[in-house]
């Protein structure tokens, strides 16, 4: 299948590091025009071998709704249209319920589920205008089967889930897709899964069928398709992009372990 990408333009939020920084690369590689949202960007380019070139860096801190509302001017301005929204940045929020800071949850629902409303918002008429457009929005294994200790990050994907499926209905009229996806396992700073002692790192590879860490291109490989043409009649849905972490409860047995 050939997914002709060239010359979408695609805003990719919390792109300065992590998942985000690979799918901002991954779609220059494909041929669009790439601009990465973030808080700072003070990191080292990406390798040239997967970053061609020219990804617009726009300072954005998606749950400020006035820095939300300049950043996608500055796209606008700076490019004409928004083909494609990728609301990748996300913070996790871990403690028991009891224990849980009530600043530390408003912070998690402002950046999460938030910061994925401001940021629809803010695009939504800029694709209506267009008569077309893309938005995926990144859940998480979470927001189906959430971890103790997890209430405020679940809850804030989970929301991501329900949001994802009502936008997809108010923008079906314009031929706009809205989805989710869930990925598993990735080692990021965000969960620093790769820095964990091998005890412990095994135990959650345990959990997946596939029993390997996830990488930011297997995600990368799934957004490409949903924002292409190819995936123009597929919204409103969670894409489970997670190795098998929702498949079954003790994949580790056909591993022989
Ligand atoms: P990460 O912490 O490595 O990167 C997150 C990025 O978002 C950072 O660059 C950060 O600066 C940015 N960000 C945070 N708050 C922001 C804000 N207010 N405004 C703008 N940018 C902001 O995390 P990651 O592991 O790459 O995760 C990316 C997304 O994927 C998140 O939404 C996360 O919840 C989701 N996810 C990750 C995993 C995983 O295993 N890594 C699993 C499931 C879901």
């Amino acid at each position: 299948m050939h997914l002709d990408l060239t010359d979408r333009v695609v805003v990719v939020t919390g792109a300065a590091r992590g998942i985000g920084r690979t799918l901002a690369a991954r779609f220059a590689a494909e041929g669009c025009r790439v601009v990465a949202f973030d808080l700072a960007f003070d990191e080292a380019p990406p390798s040239p071998s997967t970053s061609p070139s020219g990804i617009d860096e726009v300072v954005c801190d998606v749950a400020d709704p006035a820095s939300v509302r300049a950043a996608v001017d500055t796209v606008v301005a700076r490019h004409g249209t928004i083909d494609v929204l990728v609301n990748n940045a996300g913070i996790n929020v871990t403690g028991a319920v009891t224990e849980l800071e009530w600043d530390a949850w408003r912070r998690c629902m402002d950046v999460n589920l938030g910061g994925t409303f401001l940021v629809s918002q803010a695009v939504a008429p800029v694709m209506q205008a267009a008569g077309r457009g893309r938005i995926v929005n990144a859940a998480s294994f979470a927001a189906i089967v959430p971890s103790v200790g997890s209430a405020a990050y679940a809850a804030s994907k989970s929301a991501v889930v329900a949001f994802t499926r009502v936008l997809a209905s108010e923008l079906g009229p314009w031929g706009i897709t809205v989805n989710a996806y869930a990925p598993g396992m990735v080692p990021t700073a965000m969960n620093g899964f790769a820095e964990m002692p091998t005890a412990e790192q095994d135990r959650l590879l345990d959990t997946l069928s596939l029993r390997r860490w996830e990488t930011p291109d297997d995600v990368a490989d799934l957004l490409v398709f949903l924002a292409s043409d190819a995936a123009g009649y597929i919204t409103g849905t969670l894409v489970d992009v997670s190795g098998g972490k929702l498949a079954t409860q003790m994949p580790a047995r056909a591993h022989g372990r």
